[in-house]
Formats: structure tokens, sequence, C-alpha cells
């Protein structure tokens, strides 16, 4: 069964004559790993801030459990979004930057702080808590961007390009730790990279785009005959 359902979706940002995303339609079965993979300008990061509640589409349908996110707001569809950029507050501690989707949500006191001590655990932050972001090297602070998308419970976690700052070395460890903390909590996620070594080593499914249209989706092997 298909637990995150994307159908004909279409975005064209004003005054561009051919779609950024043009009839968009994949569904992804519940706890399995997604990448979107396509050359740069291909509408990877528009597609994938649509099912964020980032974007508006001008058309089409996203479900997540059957129900419909067309006009949900962006707090309100529960999904983990993790930037190349990273998106936290660097004048802020790594505490405070891991709670904040849960104090948006309502989330405080020693629920949020339990909710904190689980997530630094799990991304192997132990004694950070009260460090700015921004004295963090890159791996750290990608992990605290994880610890923060995890730290909600969200229905799907969205990862665009999350590995792009880090160096290559780096970059194949992060790799297989998302890939395995995937897998281990059994989470919904969407993946977005150019990287197609990257996309086929991480992704149960892959959909392969260009000039904003879903071209092909399938296994790794199906794709490119190989695991
Ligand atoms: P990708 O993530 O694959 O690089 P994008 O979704 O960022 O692709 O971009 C798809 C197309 O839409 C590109 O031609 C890009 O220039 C254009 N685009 C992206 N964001 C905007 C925007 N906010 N306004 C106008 N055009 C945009
Ligand atoms: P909406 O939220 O109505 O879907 P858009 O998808 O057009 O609006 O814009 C999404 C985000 O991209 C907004 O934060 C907007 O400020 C930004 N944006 C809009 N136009 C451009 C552009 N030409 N280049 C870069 N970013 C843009």
């Amino acid at each position: 069964a298909s637990y995150l359902t994307v159908q004909n979706l279409r975005k064209a940002y004003p005054g561009s004559t051919t779609p950024a995303v043009a009839d968009a339609t994949l569904t992804l079965e519940r706890g399995r790993m997604l990448t979107l993979l396509g050359p740069s300008g291909c509408g990877k990061t528009t597609l994938l801030r649509m099912l964020a509640g980032l974007t508006t589409p001008d058309s089409g349908q996203v479900l997540v459990g059957g129900r419909s996110m067309i006009g949900v707001p962006l707090h309100k569809r529960n999904m983990g979004m993790v930037f190349q950029s990273y998106a936290l507050f660097p004048h802020l501690d790594v505490a405070r930057n891991i709670a904040f989707g849960l104090e948006v949500r309502g989330i405080k006191d020693a629920a949020c702080r339990k909710r904190v001590s689980d997530m630094m655990d799990l991304m192997h932050l132990g004694g950070l808590e009260h460090r700015r972001v921004a004295d963090l090297s890159g791996g750290q602070r990608q992990r605290v961007a994880l610890a923060r998308a995890l730290a909600i419970e969200p229905d799907i976690l969205l990862l665009d390009e999350p590995l792009a700052n880090l160096d290559v070395k780096l970059r194949g460890i992060m790799r297989d730790e998302i890939r395995s903390l995937q897998r281990r909590l059994g989470i919904t996620s969407v993946f977005v990279t150019h990287d197609q070594e990257e996309a086929l080593s991480i992704a149960d499914v892959v959909a392969v785009m260009s000039d904003g249209h879903v071209r092909q989706i399938g296994t790794p092997v199906e794709i490119y005959d190989r695991p």
C-alpha cells in the first residue's frame, strides 16, 4: 500500500515559461527511502518543498496515509526537514535548536527536555547541548539538523542534499549513518540529490527527474541494474 502518494503535481514559478515541476506522479510505501535524483534545476527541490508545504502547487495532489495535504499548512503536516545549509539558529545552543520544532508544537518543560535528550543520544551529540551551533563542525551541525527534524516524530523525513556541504569522507560516513537510522526507525523518507552514486547507495526506490518530470521510478536494480 502506498503511504505517500503524489499525483500530477505541478508548479510553474511566476514569469517562467516552463514549469519547474510538471505532472509529477509517484508513490512510496511506509518506512521506505525514496531518492529524487536528477541534475541541478530539474525540479527536485521544488517537488520536495511542495511535499513539505513550503511551496504551493498549481495543481495536483499529495496524500500522506490517505489524507490530502493540499491546503494543510507546514506546521500541521508533521514533516521533518533537513537542508543542505542546515537552516539552524547559529546563535542558539544545540539543545534550543533541537527543541525548536517541539516548542512550536506546544511540547515543553519535562517532555521537551526528555525528547531533546533522547535525540542528542540518538545522534551522538552528548555533551554538546550548551554549545552554540556557530561553534560546531559541519558534521555536528548536520547531526543537530537531523535531531531537530526527528524530534517531532515526523510522518515523513525530507532531506534536501543534506550531505552536499560535507567533505568526501564525512559524506560517506553520514550517508551510511542516515541510512541505518532510517532503517532502524522505519521512517518514511524522501532524499534529494544530484549524485547518482549517493542516490543508488541510499535508496529503496529512486525517482529519476529531468526538466520537471519524473521520468522513471523503481528500485536501484530496476533502474540501473545494480544493487
Ligand atoms: P533542483 O532542486 O533540481 O536543482 P529546483 O526545484 O531548485 O531544481 O529548480 C527547478 C527550476 O525552477 C529551475 O529552473 C529554477 O531556476 C527554478 N526555480 C526554483 N526556485 C524558484 C523560485 N523560487 N522562483 C523562480 N524560479 C525558481
Ligand atoms: P508559494 O509560497 O506561494 O508557493 P513560491 O513557491 O513562489 O510561493 O515561493 C516559495 C519561496 O521561494 C518563497 O519563500 C519565495 O520568497 C521564494 N522565491 C520566490 N521567487 C523567487 C525567485 N525568483 N528566486 C528565489 N526565490 C524566490
